[in-house]
Formats: structure tokens, sequence, C-alpha cells
């Protein structure tokens, strides 16, 4: 992992503070560097379960609604991720929900993607290699 993603994966970390999730305490923060510039989001859950919105979504849209187009990269910080038994955060738990892939694969096609759950980056194209597209 890069500086400049610890940095990114930090301000994740940060926002993940500031997520609401009473349902299922688990608190994620996302950032997103777009054009040299870094926008955060977490977790917003709703009563009504499936109106929740994942951090990684309210990170890009975050991003886009500020001018941020070219995303290269968005770090995932899991603040509530239980460790197993070596200690370690499993992989999977840090990694972004099949929703949050689709809305990356048409926002940040080209992004990595850190998470403090592994110390080597993702590509977004390997997270979902076969999105849905609608021709514009
Ligand atoms: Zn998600």
């Amino acid at each position: 992992m890069t500086p400049r993603q610890q940095e990114l994966l930090e301000q994740a970390r940060q926002a993940a503070y500031q997520a609401y999730a009473p349902y299922s305490r688990f608190r994620v923060g996302a950032a997103v560097l777009a054009d040299g510039k870094i926008y955060s989001g977490a977790n917003v859950e709703n009563a009504s379960y499936g109106l929740a919105l994942c951090a990684e979504r309210a990170a890009l849209a975050h991003a886009r609604v500020h001018g941020g187009e070219k995303i290269e990269g968005i770090a995932v910080y899991c603040l509530d991720a239980p460790a197993d038994e070596s200690g370690a955060i499993p992989q999977d738990l840090a990694l972004p929900c099949g929703a949050c892939r689709q809305w990356l694969a048409e926002l940040a096609p080209e992004a990595w993607l850190v998470t403090n759950a592994s110390p080597t980056p993702y590509r977004v194209a390997d997270l979902l290699p076969h999105p849905f597209r609608l021709t514009r």
C-alpha cells in the first residue's frame, strides 16, 4: 500500500465514526480520491433495512456532486469488523457489496481499492469483471 493509499484509508477510518449504524452496529467509512481531492462517506442505515446506504456509495455520490469525476482510488474502512483468531480481519468483511461494485464499475472503472483488511490493493475491474452496462 502506498503512502497515498494509507492516507486515503485513514480518511475512511475517520469517516467511519460518522456512520449511522444502529441496527447492524457495523460502522464503515469510505474515502474517494478524485482529481486530487478526497471525498468521504459513511454507511447510513434506516429502520426500513432495505433503504440503507453503504459508505462506498455515499462517498462516490459525495465526490460526484462536488465535481470529482476522475476517480483514482477508493478506501474502505470497517471499524467494527471482527478479527479472527489470528488477529486479522477476514478480507471479505471489508470488500464492497454487489451494489457498490456496480456503482464502482460505472463511476470508477479504472480505480484501485484498499481496505483495512488487506495490505494489497484491489482493482475495481477485478471485483466486478462483468458489470451491467447500458448503452448511452
Ligand atoms: Zn455496498
